[in-house]
């Protein structure tokens, strides 16, 4: 789905600008496709950005895409080339800039090499500076990840019914990936997890022909992908009626997840918001059970800054959407995640998963 060129895509290019200046340098190429996307709209596998500190910028797209461009983004000048960045290497140097900063993530060695044959510029690595910009969403962006999160939420509630003793990992998982397309979804915004019984104790497990059985407990990682913003949440439901250790790792990880909801606030240390989640799972005995980060951002890709480990530092900001995980994972007997999507807001996180987390049993 391409969005159209509103003032939110000039206005992200005018904020990199900014940026720009401050490097010194006189202009940056963008070249992570993603990046492009988020700066002008367009959506494609072949395309760069020209972004100087002062003046006008510059896209480059091969033929395929001319047309999308000339739709989402209408005023901007684009030159037709199937080498996008040498071309707007060559631009830049003939604009008279004296140094092109460049995204050193992104561009491999060999490419490197070739901007730097295209033209006499000198090269300069500036770093994450759109990724940086992208942490921080506007509300246009916000909406769209609503409704991918209410989505996310009609497609479980949709599929309850199919959760059920007999039925493999793998048919939940299509059957959620179909209710969310047929909710409106692009698409699935990552491959959906479904984890039954012992299977709940592989945090990333790959859903496969184990059918569900009583006395399992099933954790579905799933979300929908919206406009380009990807959902993500995570729900474990028990089939039939649960043990009594499953209810208590069950209230254990809820308590958790919401000790750190909680602590998600603007100007909050992201240590300390995934410490909000690990104390009391640690003080439970089960701090090593306990073995990735709280979350992540989440917009135009599914995992994106700022991530939420216990090693990472920075802090949280109104407007950035994050999701909040805990787990604990059990070797052999299963394991239980709850996540949700949430926006930071100065008032308290806003929400953006809603369903029910009372242990449902099926
Ligand atoms: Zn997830
Ligand atoms: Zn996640």
């Amino acid at each position: 789905m391409q969005e159209t060129q509103g003032d939110g895509h000039a206005a992200r290019r005018r904020r990199l600008a900014a940026l720009v200046a401050d490097a010194g340098a006189g202009a940056v190429l963008v070249t992570r496709l993603v990046n492009v996307r988020y700066l002008t709209g367009l959506d494609s596998s072949n395309a760069a950005l020209l972004v100087p500190a002062d003046g006008p910028a510059v896209l480059a797209t091969d033929g395929r895409y001319a047309g999308m461009a000339a739709e989402v983004c209408p005023e901007m000048e684009t030159l037709v080339e199937r080498r996008a960045a040498e071309a707007l290497t060559t631009r830049a140097a003939a604009s008279g800039h004296r140094v092109l900063g460049f995204e050193a993530h992104d561009l491999t060695v060999e490419r490197h090499a070739a901007l730097a044959e295209a033209a006499d510029i000198p090269l300069r690595p500036l770093g994450h500076l759109v990724e940086d910009l992208r942490r921080v969403k506007d509300e246009e962006e916000i909406g769209l990840l609503r409704e991918a999160c209410a989505i996310t939420d009609r497609a479980f509630e949709a599929v309850l019914p199919e959760i059920r003793a007999g039925v493999t990992e793998r048919a939940v998982a299509i059957a959620l990936e179909r209710a969310m397309v047929d909710f409106g979804a692009e698409g699935p915004a990552f491959d959906s997890i479904v984890a039954s019984g012992p299977n709940g104790a592989v945090p990333h497990h790959h859903p496969g022909g184990r059918e569900l059985q009583r006395g399992d407990l099933v954790t579905l990682d799933f979300g929908a992908r919206y406009g380009g913003y990807h959902a993500d949440m995570t729900r474990t439901v028990a089939i039939g009626e649960p043990a009594g250790w499953q209810r208590d790792l069950y209230a254990l990880v809820l308590r958790a997840q919401l000790a750190s909801i909680a602590a998600a606030r603007p100007g909050a240390e992201t240590r300390d918001v995934d410490a909000a989640a690990r104390g009391p799972i640690t003080d439970a005995g089960h701090g090593d059970a306990f073995t990735h980060g709280l979350g992540h951002g989440v917009g135009l890709e599914i995992h994106e800054a700022p991530l939420m480990g216990y090693d990472r530092t920075g802090k949280l900001m109104d407007r950035v959407p994050i999701t909040a995980e805990p787990g604990v994972y059990l070797a052999g007997r299963g394991g239980v995640r709850i996540e949700d999507t949430l926006v930071v807001r100065p008032g308290g996180p806003e929400l953006l998963t809603t369903t029910t987390k009372d242990l449902l049993v099926l």
